[in-house]
């Protein structure tokens, strides 16, 4: 079993031997990190004719952004419910239009010539672990006529149609959605930044950054550089340089995997081509190379190998799909992300000349792109919508303790989510048992000639349901010292 995502060859994912830094240079924009962000800062400021050095301790993708799904929404980790609440509803609506611009930055690259093969495909359904029709008739009211996003609200039938399983009750599908292959856009987003001009540096990790002058002197092991302008995109690794930074961001390690080829049994449980994830975001997944599933869903707050959590995936599969049967886990990957305190990314000026572009959780595609838009914009033009970000200020994310409580919260939201789904299912049973009951009834009446009746008001009770039951995988433990929250 392979641990990395990629069935893509080396040379069509871009990769070219590394370049360390090993002279001292002066530049205009210094970017830490590259990653989804860092390279889209540096693609849009090289692009804009400034002079750009990207600084990677490890290699381009590294991290997170070459080990995800490829699926491009709008909005942000943050539930727009909570971001209306958080900001009001006009700068809601502006910072939701600057995340649909992200999204749609990523689809002009993706189809650039520049980037070749990287198969996008349109097309992501949101799923209701819960039977939630009411709720979803007025978000789908509220993204359509407020947020301008085009939407469509699937019942439970058109659901059940597409996915062949009873865990999914309603759907939201987002026909402007979209997928690429993850590991190919980075390495394409890094072929593009290079021919905008930009140089890239793998292998040289920034040790310290004086920022305190108009020129700022960053460190590394084998050189310095100057620039006036220093771009921190290093996600929870940045360290040294400003470990400040990363105490506010609580680091989530998520884990997916990809199976064996399955043959025609995958399409008669999955017949959607898009992405899928559930209201919850415990699930994401889709088919990818025809007949292969493609799964995340394992979190720890702490890092373990990927391949760890091979069986956890499987396991996942088959309690959504119990009718795809055993399957055989062909590649595992995963990467840790930064989850900010208040859900939303920090972009923005921390000083003079100082920026900083981190903590997207889970949904970084979109929403990287346009920190990178609103960074290098704000640089070079002195565009200021990276304002609209500041009421989300950097909050100490809690350290250790943060990450025990982090890892807590994980295991207490998808075992409650578990369980909303089970009494939903139940409720679901219950009706479906009641209209079969009436319809014996009604049959038995017509056969005895008599109508159906009614028992005087005073003795109806109301229907109590009975707890549900256990949940089959939520309620598995992994041992702690794992730290797995699943
Ligand atoms: C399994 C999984 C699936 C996901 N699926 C999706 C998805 O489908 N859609 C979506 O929108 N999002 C998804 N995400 C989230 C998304 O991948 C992240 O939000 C995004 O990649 C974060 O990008 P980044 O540039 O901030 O960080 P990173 O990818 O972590 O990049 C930061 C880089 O900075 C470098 N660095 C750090 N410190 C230093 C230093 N001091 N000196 C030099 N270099 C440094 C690191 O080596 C790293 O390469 C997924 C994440 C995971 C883990």
């Amino acid at each position: 079993m392979s641990e990395t995502f990629t069935s893509v060859s080396q040379e069509e994912a871009g990769f070219r031997e590394r370049v360390r830094l090993s002279f001292d240079l002066d530049v205009d924009i210094c970017v830490v990190g590259a990653g989804l962000a860092g390279l889209t800062i540096a693609l849009e400021a090289a692009r804009m004719g400034a002079s750009i050095a990207v600084l990677e301790g490890r290699h381009v993708g590294w991290n997170a952004s070459g080990n995800q799904l490829g699926t491009v929404m709008p909005g942000f980790s943050l539930p727009l419910a909570d971001l209306i609440e958080r900001i009001g509803f006009e700068d809601a609506r502006e910072l939701w239009a600057l995340s649909k611009e992200g999204a749609e930055f990523v689809r002009a690259k993706a189809t650039e010539e520049t980037m070749p093969g990287i198969a996008p495909s349109d097309g992501a359904l949101e799923v209701s672990n819960v039977d939630a029709g009411d709720r979803l008739i007025s978000r789908l009211q509220m993204l359509h006529e407020d947020f301008d996003t085009e939407v469509e609200g699937w019942q439970v039938d058109r659901v059940r149609e597409a996915l062949k399983t009873d865990r999914y009750f309603h759907g939201v599908y987002y026909p402007k959605a979209f997928q690429v292959d993850g590991r190919k856009y980075i390495h394409g987003l890094a072929a593009m930044a290079r021919r905008a001009g930009a140089r890239i540096f793998e292998d040289t990790p920034v040790v310290s950054i004086d920022h305190s002058g108009i020129r700022k002197r960053i460190i590394t092991p084998s050189a310095r550089l100057r620039a006036s302008h220093v771009v921190l995109s290093g996600n929870v690794h940045l360290g040294a340089p400003l470990r400040r930074l990363s105490a506010t961001l609580l680091p989530v390690w998520r884990y997916a995997g990809i199976t064996a080829p399955l043959g025609e049994r995958l399409h008669e449980v999955i017949a959607f081509n898009g992405s899928i994830m559930d209201s919850d975001r415990v699930d994401h997944f889709r088919i990818v190379d025809g007949d292969r599933l493609m799964w995340a869903s394992p979190e720890t707050t702490w890092a373990a190998r990927p391949q760890r959590f091979a069986g956890a995936i499987k396991r996942r599969m088959r309690s959504i799909f119990p009718t795809l049967g055993d399957v055989e886990i062909a590649e595992v990957f995963g990467g840790v992300s930064g989850q900010t305190v208040h859900g939303m990314p920090q972009i923005g000026q921390l000083r003079k000349g100082l920026w900083v572009a981190s903590g997207f959780g889970r949904q970084g595609m979109n929403t990287s792109a346009m920190a990178g838009q609103l960074i290098a914009r704000g640089i070079l033009w002195g565009d200021e919508r990276w304002r609209l970000f500041s009421p989300f200020e950097l909050v100490w994310a809690g350290g250790v303790t943060g990450r025990a409580a982090g890892h807590l919260i994980g295991v207490w939201s998808r075992a409650s989510s578990a369980a909303a789904g089970s009494l939903a299912r139940y409720r679901e049973r219950l009706r479906a048992k009641d209209r079969e009951r009436e319809a014996r009834l009604a049959e038995a009446n017509r056969a005895a000639g008599t109508g159906r009746r009614r028992p005087p008001p005073s003795q109806v009770r109301p229907v109590r349901p009975a707890p549900p039951p256990e949940p089959a995988y939520e309620g598995e433990r992994v041992p702690e010292e794992q730290g797995v929250s699943q």
